[in-house]
């Protein structure tokens, strides 16, 4: 029998909720025991304000470099049952505050357009908090169409993304 050759993944996380960074590492412990993820690295965590509705708390952000067997689809319901198990509300508004975001940037080199998935994930050239850390993991990392990620990381210069310190957990509701 074949098994399914392991295919490398992108992830993004971001909470802006219940202690962020803890809600970060809870996921990061998540992913370590998903079946058909091996974790290769995450990326340091970052502080970003807010870009949703109204005037929400900053948020935390990384990025996870892993490896899968599992199906693009069957990633993204393991992400949504991560961030379920983590009390993630959905409503009809989108970019509000949320205890853990968990997308998926970038499965191989593919390119997917399902009514549940867009792969690469479809705004995240245009997101500091996204690139910055993913590029840290992956400083020559490249679109399925072949352009680099680091010009649109240039690109958004002036994105208010900073390295959290270690440990840190305060000032977040
Ligand atoms: P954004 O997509 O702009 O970052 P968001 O993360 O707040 O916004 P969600 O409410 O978490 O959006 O997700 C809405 C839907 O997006 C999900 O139910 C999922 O089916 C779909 N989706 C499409 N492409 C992706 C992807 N690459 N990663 C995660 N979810 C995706
Ligand atoms: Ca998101
Ligand atoms: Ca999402």
């Amino acid at each position: 029998m074949n098994l399914p050759s392991p295919v490398t993944a992108y992830i993004g996380l971001g909470s802006n909720l219940q202690n962020p960074a803890a809600q970060l590492e809870c996921a990061l412990q998540a992913l370590r025991k998903q079946p058909g993820i091996l974790m290769v690295k995450a990326s340091s965590f970052y502080r970003s304000k807010a870009v949703g509705p109204g005037d929400q708390p900053d948020y935390v952000n990384a990025a996870v470099q892993l490896e899968t067997t599992l199906s693009p689809i069957g990633l993204l319901d393991a992400l949504q049952s991560i961030e379920n198990t983590q009390g993630r509300v959905r409503g009809e508004i989108r970019w509000v505050a949320r205890t853990l975001d968990l997308d998926l940037l970038l499965y191989g080199d593919q390119t997917i357009q399902h009514s549940r998935l867009q792969v690469p994930h479809p705004r995240m050239t245009e997101r500091a908090f996204v690139l910055k850390p993913l590029l840290e993991l992956a400083p020559t990392l490249r679109l399925p169409d072949g352009q680099a990620l680091k010009p649109h990381l240039d690109a958004c210069a002036g994105d208010d993304v900073s390295l959290l310190p270690n440990g840190s957990t305060d000032t977040w509701p």
